[in-house]
């Protein structure tokens, strides 16, 4: 039986975005969850941009970044995120009802994992201006596995016009 706790802690990124309900309070209250989370040490959070939505007329969203240092192996992150996705993602009283926020694991240290549940880097972190504006003020200088880049260098290659910061203060 894997542990799914690693022992040494793991350097990972983590982004969030909501665009139903109130969605500065679902990214924000997912940070906090983070925070609290034993096995989980909050090490940086990115401010919160406005990011005009693609695909089908909708509101905008809010994204943002943090860095945490994991105790828990990837997929048992993974499941924690998920976990805090169905807290405070849901709109319960409607079966199958619209996810209001989507925390993706976007870095674990310099792995590279591809398992049917869980792809790290994540697979469409490098064309997302809304995942690499706010990733770049956390860790501009994070090489990218399976890229020869860094954030900052992957950031510059995109068009951000759409992402627009949200607030001056630091999250939560
Ligand atoms: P979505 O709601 O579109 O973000 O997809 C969520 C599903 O993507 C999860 O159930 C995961 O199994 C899968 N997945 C694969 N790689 C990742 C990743 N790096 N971060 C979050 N979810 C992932």
């Amino acid at each position: 039986m894997p542990n799914p706790q690693s022992l040494t802690p793991t350097l990972c990124a983590i982004a969030l975005g909501s665009n139903l309900g109130e969605p500065l309070a679902h990214v924000q209250g997912a940070v906090q969850c983070l925070d609290q989370t034993p096995t989980l040490a909050l090490q940086a959070c990115s401010r919160w941009y406005s990011t005009t939505a693609v695909g089908p007329p909708q509101p905008d969203y809010i994204n943002g970044c943090v860095l945490v240092h994991s105790q828990l192996a990837p997929l048992a992150l993974l499941d924690h995120l998920l976990a805090i996705e169905r807290q405070f993602g849901r709109i319960r009283r409607e079966r199958n009802g619209p996810r209001t926020l989507d925390l993706d694991l976007l870095l674990y240290g310099d792995q590279i994992i591809d398992l049917p549940r869980l792809q790290v880097p994540h697979p469409r972190m490098c064309d997302r201006p809304f995942v690499l504006v706010p990733l770049a003020e956390i860790a501009p200088d994070w090489h990218v596995p399976n890229t020869q880049h860094t954030v900052r260098q992957l950031l510059q290659t995109l068009d951000s016009a759409g992402v627009h910061r949200l607030t001056p203060e630091v999250c939560p």
